[in-house]
C-alpha cells in the first residue's frame, strides 16, 4: 500500500499551506505503517485537472476520476497505489448532487474495479484565520481512510477523536489539538485495525 499526495502547483500562493498539510498527512499515515510519497502532478494529471475544471474554477470530480482511471489503466498502475490530490479548488460531483464538499474519494467502482483516487480541497478552510493546513490534512487523512477500505458505504466513525468521523465544525477541524492528533494517532483503535494494509 502506498499513497501519493499530489500538490496542485497551479496555485503557487497556496503551496506552503498545502505542503505543510502534506507533511502532517505523511506523519499520520506513517504512524499507521503506510508509506507515503509527495509529488507535483505529472503532465497527464495536470491535463486531467484542467479538463475537469469548469469555467468557475470548480473541479468536477466525476470527470477527474474518469480521466485518472483511464490513465491508470493505460499505465498499468498497481491496484494498491492510491492517489490523493490536494488542491485549493472548490469541488463538485454533479452525478451525486455534491457541491463544495471538503473532499471526496472512490476506492473502487460499483463493479469492483479498483480506482483509488481521492481529492482534498483547501477551499472550505480558506476563511479560517489559523489552521488551514490542519483542516486540509484532516480531509486528506479522512479520504485516505476511505481509500484504505474504511467506511466504504458513506457512513462514518462515531468516535469523537477519530479522523473517520463526519466532522463539520471548522474550529475543531483546524485546532492545534487536531493537528497534534493527526500527526500521531489519526485513527481510533477500531479504524486503525481495520485499515487495509496490503
Ligand atoms: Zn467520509
Ligand atoms: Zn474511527
Amino acid at each position: 500500500m502506498r499513497v501519493d499526495l499530489i500538490m496542485d502547483n497551479r496555485y503557487p500562493q497556496y503551496i506552503e499551506t498545502i505542503g505543510y498539510a502534506a507533511d502532517t498527512v505523511c506523519l499520520g499515515l506513517q504512524s499507521q505503517g503506510i508509506p507515503v510519497q509527495m509529488a507535483y502532478p505529472n503532465s497527464q494529471t495536470l491535463r486531467n485537472i484542467r479538463e475537469a475544471t469548469d469555467s468557475n474554477g470548480i473541479l468536477e470530480l466525476g470527470h477527474y476520476y474518469e480521466r485518472q482511471g483511464r490513465d491508470r489503466q493505460i499505465c498499468g498502475a498497481p491496484d494498491d497505489d492510491r492517489t490523493i490530490l490536494l488542491t485549493p479548488a472548490a469541488l463538485k460531483r454533479t452525478s451525486a448532487g455534491i457541491r463544495n464538499c471538503f473532499g471526496n474519494s472512490v476506492e473502487r467502482y460499483s463493479n469492483g474495479t479498483v480506482l483509488g483516487e481521492g481529492v482534498a480541497s483547501l477551499s472550505r478552510y480558506m476563511h479560517q484565520q489559523i489552521g488551514q493546513s490542519t483542516g486540509l490534512a484532516f480531509t486528506t487523512l479522512h479520504e485516505a481512510g476511505h481509500l484504505f477500505g474504511l467506511y466504504p458505504h458513506g457512513n462514518h466513525c462515531q468516535c469523537p477523536t477519530c479522523t473517520m468521523q463526519n466532522e463539520q465544525n471548522l474550529t475543531k477541524l483546524t485546532s492545534w489539538e487536531t493537528e497534534q492528533r493527526l500527526r500521531t494517532t489519526p485513527f481510533c483503535s477500531s479504524c486503525s485495525s481495520n485499515i487495509r494494509r496490503r
